[in-house]
């Protein structure tokens, strides 16, 4: 049976089963952690879909703005009364709807720009754009200050757009950990442009959760005044280095799945070897023979390095589209069919697992 993300009380396996108290729990320490150093959270809910539960925990826990990359997230969260931020550059197919269903983009091309002051105009709306600045890590944002000048002039002649700040991405595709120095890159650069162009800039967005430890080491630079988090809310996690944060949640996210098959097997395939179900060759080790379980979840919901067995003595062994095998020869638990098996999450794990129309979604309140 599939059932929307909207349906989604009825229980069957495999189950996430969310913990709203947790999430908006952690979105509390995190949002008053950010404001004793004066800086705005904006919400980042691509993590789940932007399943609209899940962001109210968030708004309830104090969130200043919803986040998304996907525009078909920030539609579903259409009645949430907050500003919404569209985090991917827009795509200029979707202009109209851009402008339809976000308040703020992140953007990097003139081009763009120019296509939402004139899905604006249509719509007879302001849209604000928050030009992205490239310090290193190499993925979106304009790489050259001359450029950046440019775009700023050019924008500044667009009708019906208007500049609310500027902005930085960092540790996503090359690991470049946001540091006192290359934020303060971003600062001279608002200065610069709000000195040449008599301009003010409101927001200066100084990245994701990779730029979390400085606000909690208190030495995140003066100016920078909003982070766009999704991981250090859902996990609790910082991810430049990896650490927990204190006093937040890990397993806000579980996931349930059902044993369809327990067997004694020998740890060797029998016959000729070719290759699995995608595409790969495998290797083995002779452990002799284990007790060994299939659980109904497979690739197609999520991958198995994305997943840890609550029960520590389980033992991944690997997984195709539609089947997970677990080693269980060391547990102390007596698992029989039928029996549920749980695990903890990391962010992909989420992302995927909420993604699946074939997980069930179920909230703890
Ligand atoms: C995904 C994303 C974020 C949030 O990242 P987290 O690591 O989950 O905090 C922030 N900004 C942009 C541009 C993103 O794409």
């Amino acid at each position: 049976m599939i059932l929307s993300l909207g349906q989604a009380t009825r229980s069957y396996y495999p189950k996430l089963e969310i913990s709203l108290d947790k999430i908006c729990h952690n979105t509390e320490v995190v949002v008053r952690m950010c404001q004793r150093s004066g800086v705005h959270v904006a919400g980042v809910t691509k993590g789940f879909c932007g399943h609209a539960s899940i962001a109210r925990a968030m708004v309830d826990g104090g969130i200043d703005a919803i986040a998304d990359s996907r525009l078909a997230n920030l539609k579903r969260l259409g009645d949430i009364r907050l500003p919404k931020l569209l985090l991917r550059l827009p795509m200029i197919s979707q202009a109209s709807e851009v402008v339809e269903y976000a308040d703020i983009s992140l953007n990097s091309e003139i081009e763009t720009i120019r296509a939402l002051s004139v899905a604006a105009r249509l719509k007879n709306r302001i849209h604000q754009v928050i030009l992205m600045f490239d310090l290193g890590d190499l993925r979106e944002g304009i790489y050259d200050q001359a450029e950046m000048f440019h775009v700023v002039e050019e924008t500044l002649k667009l009708e019906r757009i208007s500049i609310a700040g500027i902005g930085t991405n960092l540790t996503c595709n090359s690991g470049v950990i946001p540091t006192k120095e290359n934020l303060a890159r971003l600062i001279e650069l608002k200065r610069t442009i709000e000195c040449g162009f008599g301009i003010a800039l409101g927001i200066v967005s100084g990245g994701n959760s990779s730029s979390l430890y400085l606000v909690e080491e208190q030495t995140m630079p003066d100016g920078i005044n909003q982070l766009r988090l999704g991981e250090s809310i859902i996990l609790g996690r910082e991810t430049a280095y990896g650490h927990q944060i204190k006093g937040t949640y890990d397993d806000s996210f579980k996931l349930i799945t059902e044993i369809i098959e327990i067997k004694d097997k020998p740890s060797i395939p029998t016959g000729k070897l070719g290759l699995d179900a995608i595409g790969n060759k495998s290797s083995f080790v002779d452990k002799g023979i284990r007790k060994r379980t299939i659980c109904a979840i497979g690739k197609q919901d999520i991958l198995p390095q994305n997943m840890v067995p609550d029960d520590r003595d389980i033992i991944i062994i690997g997984a195709s589209s539609d089947h997970l095998i677990l080693d269980i020869t060391e547990c102390h638990k007596a698992y029989q069919v039928g029996s549920l098996v749980s695990f903890h999450l990391n962010y992909g794990g989420i992302l995927s697992s909420m993604t699946s129309e074939y997980v069930s979604k179920s909230f703890i309140i």
